[in-house]
Parts: structure tokens; sequence; C-alpha cells
């Protein structure tokens, strides 16, 4: 955010459609009015929950019920794809922040945050948490967590393979990207917990369901998914 002063020489402007807003503003109200809504939160098997269901096929009698629900706030397109952008690269943290209360005040009555215990931001590698001075998920947590109040957990999942950008890869490419690219260390601290895995965008799920991959020998740990976008 820019200071007072310099406030006067680079006026705020909304990040997608360009028009000067109030400086705590990165988004227009009319802009954040007409990003397009998915409604997963109240749509059984959406896009993101049938990119995971198979992983309640229960071979162990505890993994039945380990999948509880997914969803993504929007769907994506070319708007869309600015405000991440803006919200990843462009120093923009509190963008995503306003991004993840925004969900949170809009999902909230449908029951989607009840009986969450944490909300875990897909972690990124060390590397790029110093490129670029933080992870946008996360700050996608603090704004849900200042509406639902549930507490944000960044210590136990780790990034442990800086995997290359995802962006230009093919299917197959992306799903070999990521694998082992995560590790649990204390197995221990998600027994018996419903953790929330949130992301900014979900492409073609292979991230999420690598982190999955690491939390499924978790004994009783279940998991839901949100995301601010789904690609496809
Ligand atoms: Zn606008």
């Amino acid at each position: 955010m820019l200071s007072p002063v310099l406030e006067l020489f680079y006026p705020s402007l909304c990040v997608i459609c360009q028009r000067g807003v109030d400086s705590y503003n990165t988004l227009c109200a009319d802009c954040l009015r007409q990003l397009p809504r998915t409604e997963h939160h109240i749509l059984r098997e959406n896009k993101v929950e049938m990119l995971f269901s198979d992983i309640n096929r229960p071979r162990k009698q505890w993994d039945k019920h380990r999948f509880v629900r997914g969803g993504a706030w929007l769907r994506y397109d070319d708007n869309v794809a600015k405000l991440i952008h803006a919200a990843k690269f462009f120093e923009r943290p509190e963008l995503a922040e306003m991004l993840g209360r925004q969900i949170a005040i809009e999902w909230l009555d449908s029951g989607f945050f009840d009986d969450i215990d944490l909300l875990v931001p897909i972690p990124i590698h060390p590397h790029r948490m110093n490129e670029r001075g933080y992870n946008q998920s996360e700050y996608i947590c603090r704004g849900i967590a200042s509406v639902v109040n549930i507490p944000i957990d960044t210590t136990t999942i780790r990034r442990v393979k800086d995997t290359p950008k995802q962006s230009q890869l093919t299917d197959a490419e992306r799903q070999k990207n990521v694998e082992h690219a995560f590790h649990i260390p204390e197995p221990v601290n998600w027994h018996k917990r419903h953790i929330l895995l949130v992301d900014d965008v979900i492409t073609t799920g292979a991230t999420i369901r690598n982190c999955i991959k690491e939390i499924t020998p978790i004994r009783s740990c279940r998991i839901s998914v949100i995301s601010l976008a789904v690609a496809r």
C-alpha cells in the first residue's frame, strides 16, 4: 500500500477496470459485484468436489467420509486472472485478504465453514516465499478467519520441493511436477481434525491432490477444500 504522500501522485486504481478507488480499496464495488460466482457452496457435486470425490472410495473403513466438501468461489476468466495475478505478484497481500473475507461473508450462512477446525493455506516453497515475501493463500486464510474465527495452521504441512511454474505445463507434467512436493513432519497435529485446504486457483487439482496424498495416512483427519477460483 502507498503512503498518503505517494497516493497524491499514484492514486489507487481498481485492479480490473483501472478506475480510481479509495486508497484502502483495490477493487471497485462494480467489479466486485460482477465477479463470476460459481455458487458452489450450495451446489452438491460441484466441479471441485468432483475433482476429489474418488478420495472417499473406501480402501480403509475410516476413508469413507474423509473428503467432506469443496468449492471455488469464482469461475476463472480474464478479470479473475487479473485479480489473482495482482494478489500474487504485485505485493498486494491485502487484496488476497479482502477476497478471502468476501468468500467467507458470502458463504457463511450456507454452513460451508461449519465444524472446520483449521484453515490450511497450500504452502509455497521457502525460495518462493523469499522472492515474493508472502504466501497469497495465507492471506486468503486471514480474510476467511476474520469472519469465521477459525485458527490458521501454516506449519504442519511444508513444501519441500521447489516446483517450476505450473501454468506452462500439460496436465501430465503438472501432476509429475508436484509429486512429493509436500511433507508433514508432525502428522499427529491433524489427528481427528477437520482441515480446510485453501488455495488461490484450482486447475487440474494436481497440487491439492498431492497435499491430500500426504494427509491420507493420518487417521481420522477429514479434509475440505476451498479456492478463490476454478479454471475449468
Ligand atoms: Zn473496477
